[in-house]
């Protein structure tokens, strides 16, 4: 390594903060504007919902062109692997034949039918932009503006409404999916309904998705938000679960656990007008304290507490500090100066932050870093609690209470638990540890297999943008594979085109970034 790199290096891992403050932060700022600008451009250019079936065309044409050179290669989306919501990259974009499915167009809102038809690059920020201005909103809708809808369809996605509409996958009222053999199939519960309900986590292992139909609310302008705190494990857990099954009464809920024994509950109702019994706090201006930092305050004041929170602002609540990752990056990213000075520039964006990791640090994030987000059932939420506190020391916690609707066909990769009687309990929810844990000699390579055994165990499931250290076998039991391994032997080429799911998302398919610079680098 030259003199050069070296001190690069040396200034990337000691001085990550004021690295990201002066180099990561302008350049983000500049590449958001780029990007902003060149995809306006390319929309203005290429956006036309009429052409959407040439555009299906091209996809096809492209496994025919597969089919035709002897279906050599496995094959994946073209979509640069740095811009996925993951620490880590996809390994595989280096290997396999890419597939362009350059499709971002809204295609149509059907305001009868309650559905928005999109395109598979749609991201969240661009759908909420123009569906509210119409009235409208997604019934579920993911917090960061980035997050495509392909990846929430074909990996997994909630929000703080999920108790009441599910995971993003149930709000998905039909997908059209190119298949290996070069066939768009339209698949809903009434037609191809075995690919419809085993689509949702199936990381683009059945085919490639050209477009998704998804259930669409009316939008009001505010959301009032309750903010409840509790001073005890079982209070936590109650007051929490309560208003998670409070499913026609609450529109959204979250809750924030600042320690074993202290969270504040939130309960969100859609509203036109603020009423007297609290302000307006647009929390999502730049100068506007981090949202968790702002909830606390409700602990150490020690009384419920009432807001209205203007639309857009409530859903990217957790955006500029993404969640409380922020602090870890830059530690004085919440002071006063700091907010109204660069504020406005936060967050750097993830391709940034993974594409500047050096050796030291992903040696640090590897063993003392911790990004998972656990779905366990709700009756098994104080056992979590008790066991992240013993086990990871990490502060906060996020719960998102969400529903596992049971589709009475067994069908897909996750099912609700049944109980004891019989009966099926469809509440889960979804326990989000991001940080640095402060419990003593931490180490995480030890701590995420037995995490990971923990939510096995209890009947849970692991959300697989993060990474995960499950041997094949229990990524089989935790996964229901049964109609997953079926299907693939039926559909045509479907075996020669893609891997199975356990090898895009384990270290067989994904590498820290620092590797795949190395990788790329030598290809
Ligand atoms: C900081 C951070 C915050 C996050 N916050 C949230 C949150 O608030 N809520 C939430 O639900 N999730 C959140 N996530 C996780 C996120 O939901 C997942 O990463 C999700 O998979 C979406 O990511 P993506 O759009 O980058 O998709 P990608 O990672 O690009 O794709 C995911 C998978 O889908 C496949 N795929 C994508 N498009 C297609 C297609 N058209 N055809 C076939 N296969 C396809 C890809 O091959 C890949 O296997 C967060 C992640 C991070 C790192």
């Amino acid at each position: 390594m030259s003199k050069t790199s070296h001190l690069f290096e040396h200034i990337l891992t000691h001085y990550r903060g004021l690295f990201a403050t002066f180099v990561l932060l302008p350049v983000s700022a500049l590449y958001g504007a780029y990007t902003t600008v060149r995809n306006l451009m390319v929309f203005q250019l290429r956006s036309a919902p009429v052409k959407h079936e040439q555009r299906v065309q091209k996809v096809i044409r492209q496994i025919e062109d597969w089919k035709k050179n002897g279906c050599t290669e496995k094959l994946c989306t073209a979509r640069s692997g740095w811009k996925s919501m993951s620490e880590l990259v996809p390994k595989y974009k280096l290997s396999h034949r890419k597939i362009d499915v350059g499709m971002f167009d809204i295609l149509e809102i059907f305001e009868q039918r309650g559905t928005v038809k999109v395109e598979p690059l749609a991201t969240m920020g661009q759908i909420s932009r123009n569906l509210i201005a119409k009235g409208w909103t997604l019934a579920v809708l993911p917090e960061l503006d980035d997050l495509t809808v392909g990846g929430l369809v074909m990996g997994f996605g909630i929000e703080s409404s999920s108790h009441k509409y599910g995971l993003f996958q149930f709000i998905c009222a039909s997908f059209d999916l190119v298949t290996a053999d070069g066939q768009c199939l339209h698949c809903s519960p009434s037609e191809h309904a075995d690919l419809y309900y085993l689509i949702p986590w199936s990381h683009g292992t059945l085919g490639f998705l050209v477009a998704a139909e998804l259930k669409i609310i009316p939008a009001k302008k505010f959301i009032r938000v309750h903010y409840q705190p509790v001073y005890s494990l079982d209070n936590i857990v109650d007051v929490f679960e309560a208003a998670s099954r409070k499913t026609g009464e609450n529109d959204f809920v979250e809750g924030l656990v600042y320690s074993r024994d202290m969270a504040v509950i939130m309960r969100g109702n859609f509203t036109n007008s603020i009423g007297t019994d609290g302000p307006l706090n647009a929390i999502g201006r730049w100068y506007k304290p981090w949202f968790y930092k702002h909830v606390q305050t409700y602990l150490k004041n020690g009384q419920a507490g009432v807001e209205y929170i203007p639309l857009r602002h409530y859903y990217h609540r957790h955006t500029r500090s993404y969640f409380w990752t922020m602090e870890d990056i830059i530690p004085f990213g919440n002071q006063p100066i700091f907010r109204s000075l660069l504020g406005w520039a936060l967050p750097p964006r993830i391709e940034l932050l993974k594409y500047t990791e050096t050796e030291t640090t992903r040696k640090l994030r590897e063993k003392f870093h911790v990004v998972q987000d656990m779905l366990v059932p709700i009756q098994y939420l104080k056992q979590a609690i008790q066991y992240f506190n013993d086990h990871f020391n990490l502060y906060p916690i996020w719960l998102s209470p969400m529903a596992i609707f049971d589709n009475n066909r067994h069908l897909g990769f996750v099912h609700p638990l049944p109980k004891k009687d019989g009966t099926v309990d469809e509440m889960y929810v979804d326990i989000g540890a991001y940080g640095t844990p402060l419990k003593t000699n931490f180490d995480n390579t030890s701590a995420l297999p037995l995490l990971e055994k923990f939510v096995m165990d209890h009947q849970g499931y692991q959300a697989l943008y993060a990474k995960t250290t499950l041997s094949r076998e229990d990524f089989r039991t935790m996964f229901d594979h049964s109609g997953y391994d079926k299907l693939r032997e039926q559909l045509p080429f479907c075996t020669q085109a893609f891997d199975e799911v356990y090898d895009k998302i384990s270290s067989k398919g994904r590498v820290s970034p620092v590797e795949m610079r190395k990788l790329e680098n030598k290809s």
